[in-house]
């Protein structure tokens, strides 16, 4: 028996994994018409990327349009897209740098592609801030340490734990300057807000749009710019309509279809990013004017990802019968989703796609939670 999931429809989702990956009637009404094994390939003449019906050809022209890249291939996700940069780019015996606040995913890809890691530094707490001097400063030690420049740089433009926006554009200029290519991972940003690759002065971008583009997925975009992305993109000796690096074929049924449906609407929403992240910055205020409570990294905000230090909470919890799970019981009875249970020290949450209205009663709840 497979259970029933309501969790979208029945309460209000704070999880910041989850919040932008949400998806509308379009997309669910594509994969069920795609949901058959291969489904997307009845028209194929070998080449996933070039198939024109259903109209993936012009879904990889969107793509490159919508994040200003040279050529962009779907992938499972933000992952695969990370570990086809590293694999493609690097050889043994090289390096990479990376922020600190990466994601585990691009330290597992960087393992799977047997790369050894260097870590930019954050700022202290409770900022965490990623900054280009940072990034010089360790390719400059790598340099010195190797005799060589790291083979490429990752920047995570907005991570998942602090939900701090980094200066890409400044980071890229640092890396180019030391002869280092910057692969952009934006599992947080592009589908959120608008990012161009090209503007900002990045070689790679990786994109996660399960979790940030309202698609089913699983499905990432890698894009690339330049003379980088024909290395990326090369195909096999032998069988020549097949992309070495993407094992020939990627997101091949429902998964692709998700993104195709999702793609207009995507490049809608981004444009309202502005009225997102006052509602972010909103709830933040009301949050820390509860006392006992804080906003970590940026403040205010850049982001709608938050994470709150909650002494407060964890007070509560001490003094009640379910100890740290009261707060996830309590918001349950509310109907709101999304936190850890048993967690209340610290959590995040996410405030995107929410109405005014529907913000305003999480408001409302946490303050009553915290009078408790
Ligand atoms: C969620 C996340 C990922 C993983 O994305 P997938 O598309 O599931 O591979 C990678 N990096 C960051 C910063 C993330 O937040």
């Amino acid at each position: 028996m497979i259970q029933d999931r309501y969790r979208e429809e029945l309460t209000i989702n704070l999880n910041p994994l989850q919040s932008a990956g949400r998806t509308n009637a379009e997309v669910r009404k594509a994969v069920m018409r795609y949901v058959d094994g291969y489904s997307v390939c009845d028209a194929c003449n070998g080449v996933l990327h070039a198939i024109e019906k259903p109209d993936i050809c012009n879904l990889v022209k969107d793509l490159c349009e919508f994040l200003n890249v040279d050529d962009a291939k779907t992938t499972a996700g933000a992952r695969e897209a990370k570990f086809a940069v590293m694999h493609s780019e690097c050889k043994p015996g090289d390096t990479i740098v990376v922020d600190s606040n990466a994601h585990y995913t691009t330290f597992v890809a960087a393992a799977r592609a047997k790369l050894p890691v260097v870590e930019v530094p954050a700022t202290e707490a409770p900022e965490h801030l990623i900054k280009p001097e940072a990034y010089a400063q360790t390719i400059d030690e790598v340099k010195k340490e190797n005799g060589k420049p790291p083979a490429l740089a990752l920047l995570t433009h907005v991570d998942g734990e602090y939900g701090n926006l980094t200066d890409a554009a400044a980071i890229a200029t640092v890396c180019h300057d030391a002869g280092v290519p910057l692969l952009l991972n934006t599992a947080y940003t592009t589908g959120r807000m608008t990012v161009d690759a090209r503007e900002l002065g990045v070689d790679f971008v990786a994109c996660s749009c399960h979790k940030s583009w309202g698609a089913c997925g699983p499905i990432g975009v890698l894009g690339a710019v330049g003379e980088k992305a024909e290395h990326l993109f090369r195909v096999h000796e032998r069988f020549p309509k097949k992309n070495t690096e993407l094992l020939g074929c990627t997101a091949r049924g429902s998964n692709i279809m998700s993104l195709m449906a999702a793609l207009p609407y995507v490049r809608e929403r981004v444009k309202k990013w502005d009225a997102e992240l006052a509602n972010a910055r909103w709830f933040a205020e009301k949050m820390e004017s509860l006392g006992g409570i804080k906003l970590l990294g940026d403040n205010p905000t850049n982001h709608d990802l938050m994470r709150f230090e909650t002494p407060k909470f964890f007070e509560i919890g001490q003094k009640n019968r379910k100890r740290g799970y009261f707060l996830h019981k309590e918001l349950t009875k509310r109907g709101i989703s999304g936190l850890k249970p048993g967690q209340t020290k610290w959590f995040k949450v996410s405030t995107y796609g929410l109405s005014k209205s529907q913000l305003e009663y999480v408001a409302d709840a946490f303050a009553k939670i915290a009078d408790m």
